[in-house]
């Protein structure tokens, strides 16, 4: 079962896994560490809900929506670690973990 982030709609689909966090393809999305966060935009598990296997994206339908998605999704993981790992203490200041929840 694949499942959705509200926030980004990105897909998690346990086939692929999430290798960049560590976790390897064929892991069901239950079974992600309690710590997991969005690859695209670091909020938590609890803002996935479950999404049909045909809630993929439309891979193939708009190059330029998936490139962009992709440069995206790049660049907000190389600033999430950059941050991350430059000074721990931002963490919590991150957007996404209670700023875009509201929405
Ligand atoms: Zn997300």
């Amino acid at each position: 079962m694949n499942y959705q982030c509200e926030i980004c709609h990105y897909i998690y689909e346990p086939e692929n896994g999430d290798p960049e966090s560590g976790v390897d393809p064929g892991t069901p999305f239950n079974e992600l560490p309690g710590d997991w966060l969005c690859p695209r935009c670091g909020i938590d598990k609890s803002s996935f809900e479950m999404a049909g296997s045909d809630a993929k994206i439309p891979k193939g339908k708009d190059p330029l929506l998936i490139m962009v998605q992709g440069l995206t999704q790049g660049l907000w993981t190389i600033c999430w670690k950059w941050i991350l790992f430059s000074d721990p203490s931002n963490w919590s200041n991150l957007p996404g973990r209670t700023e875009i929840q509201g929405i």
